[in-house]
């Protein structure tokens, strides 16, 4: 008995990631399709989204260009192939501060934001920090931050310290410190709703880019790595991979991964006319298939 409606909406790529850039390690060893995207959670009365994307009509462009992003829609026509709008939502889930994350903050004008506390806190931390170290903020835009702080202003942005279960029904946050960013975070969903599960998924935010970051490209005889861009400690990141992985009984289908396009292939999904996959990971009771 499913309680959430599950759905990974892709709505944008980079053509030419760097496969070092996903793959900790893996030099000299060309480029991959780069999907963004995030996911959308229907249930309980209320409509989720984990990560909120990014805004190329504002100042997300100037990171659309460097990062080579191509075929950004937006959230209007993304959430539409599910027939909800950017106004329904209600919360909005922040893993993390990075701009294709936390970049479409002014697209959801009704959405209460959730974010770890000392995520933002490391952000303004580090843009004080001497210009020598702006490596850092390589792909964390300012202008977020800012727009950030004015909702936390407004009563629209709530700080989270760790761990919460049922921070609403069913969705449980998992703080990550010190891995992808200074206090990533991950979201578990416990689709029957239990307290020890048997329906349970867990969003990654970028904890894990893909599929080799579980395996290593060996499913058979796995072993960890890390992706290859996080700015914390590679072995605190392995570290939370295998809680991930206890946490949905090693089941890699379970680890909703919204740079990986295997997801279009684990579950129903269909493309839509602007060259999206949409991935139908769940339906609750009662709801009608999107694909
Ligand atoms: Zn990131």
């Amino acid at each position: 008995m499913a309680e959430y409606s599950i759905w990974i909406l892709n709505f944008a790529e980079v053509p030419d990631a760097a496969t070092s850039s996903l793959i900790f390690g893996r030099h000299n060893a060309g480029t991959q399709v780069l999907p963004y995207a995030y996911t959308l959670l229907k249930g309980h009365g209320k409509t989720i989204l984990l990560d909120c994307g990014l805004n190329a009509e504002s100042h997300g462009k100037a990171f659309v260009e460097k990062f080579n992003v191509q075929k950004w829609a937006h959230p209007r026509d993304v959430l539409g192939e599910i027939g909800v709008t950017p106004e329904e939502i209600d919360y909005v889930i922040l893993t993390h501060a990075h701009f294709d994350h936390m970049g479409g903050l002014s697209l959801f004008p009704n959405a209460t934001f959730m974010i770890q506390s000392e995520e933002l806190a490391a952000w303004v931390k580090i843009m004080a920090m001497d210009r020598k170290f702006r490596w850092l903020m390589g792909a964390t835009d300012p202008n977020d931050m800012m727009e950030a702080v004015q909702l936390a202003r407004e009563g629209r942005l709530l700080g989270i310290d760790g761990d919460v279960d049922d921070i609403l029904p069913g969705i449980d946050l998992r703080v990550a410190p010190d891995t992808h960013t200074a206090h990533s975070q991950y979201v578990v969903v416990r689709n029957d709703g239990k307290a020890v599960s048997e329906d349970c998924y867990i969003y990654t935010g970028d904890l894990i880019y893909r599929h080799d970051n579980i395996h290593g490209g060996t499913p058979d005889d796995p072993f960890y790595v890390a992706n290859g861009l996080s700015y914390g400690s590679n072995t605190k990141l392995l570290l939370v991979t295998d809680e991930i992985m206890k946490t949905v009984g090693n089941d890699i289908r379970r680890v909703l991964i919204p740079h990986d396009q295997k997801m279009a292939e684990l579950y129903p999904s269909r493309t839509t006319k602007r060259g999206h996959y949409l991935v139908e990971v769940a339906l609750a009771n009662g709801d009608a298939s999107r694909v």
